[in-house]
């Protein structure tokens, strides 16, 4: 078969490969809902109109993770342009691990981006490197509710969307409460409460799991005490400044 001069082989295999996971994994029954991961025919949340993102500054007892210049923070050496830090190959995670914290952290879809359902504008950031926040444009761009921007991803979709157009800067402020063992029993999920630019769009929400695509997980086992937050690179230059971190007691 003679190929497009822009298939090339391996960019081919990609395709052909994504193709044949979407059409063999099936998507799981969510055991905490009436649909299934990524259910299309789930109700999209009602649209709040909101006017500009949060933008506190680092309080004095904050961790800086980015403050608009160096990556010192982080494993990846995102590239850093104009005090921005801009998504780039390879998932980048926090050098120091947390558990129970306060996070800000402030993102932004570049404007003039194409964007269409998970591509094109997709990030996220994952506490604990395992439990994911959605980043993604979902001020006119439709996806599934679970995979819209502030959804705990594959689990629970923000109760509003909150979103701000493509190319404005957007606000998360995260209390995360870390999963509780004893031994390898799970005493208490970890809980998340999100406000996305000024709204509370999770209040006290458990996760279920660790979040995955199309799947559900149950908790591990193990499960590390601490861990790194890790922000997603789903190929898209996403936006990211003034982001810090308090951890809780
Ligand atoms: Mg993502």
């Amino acid at each position: 078969m003679q190929l497009p001069p822009v298939l090339s082989p391996s960019i081919l295999s990609i395709v052909l490969l994504s193709g044949l996971a979407t059409a063999i994994l099936p998507t799981a029954k969510q055991p905490w809902s009436n649909y299934t991961v990524h259910d299309k025919t789930r109700p999209l949340p009602p649209k709040v109109k909101v006017d500009k993102p949060i933008t506190t500054p680092a309080p004095s007892d904050a961790i800086v993770l980015f403050n608009g210049k160096g990556t010192s923070e982080w494993t990846q050496p995102w590239r850093v342009k104009d005090g921005v830090m801009i998504a780039s190959p390879k998932d980048n995670l926090t050098k120091r691990e947390f558990a129970d914290c306060q996070l800000h952290l402030e993102w932004r879809v570049p404007a003039g981006r194409k964007v269409k359902g998970q591509s094109g504008g997709n990030s996220g950031i994952f506490l604990m490197n395992l439990y994911e926040v959605q980043i993604l444009e979902s001020h006119d761009n439709l996806t599934y509710a679970d995979g819209q921007a502030g959804a705990l991803y594959g689990q629970t979709p923000p109760s509003v969307n909150a979103s701000l157009p493509q190319g404005s800067w957007q606000s998360y402020d995260i209390f995360f409460k870390a999963p509780r063992y004893d031994g390898k029993k799970l005493i208490s999920p970890a809980y998340i409460t999100v406000i996305h630019n000024g709204v509370v769009i999770h209040n006290h929400q458990q996760f279920y799991g660790p979040t995955k695509w199309r799947r559900v997980f149950k908790y591990p086992e193990t499960h590390p005490e601490k861990a790194p937050i890790r922000l997603q690179w789903h190929r898209d230059p996403i936006e990211y400044r003034n982001i810090w971190v308090r951890p809780l007691k």
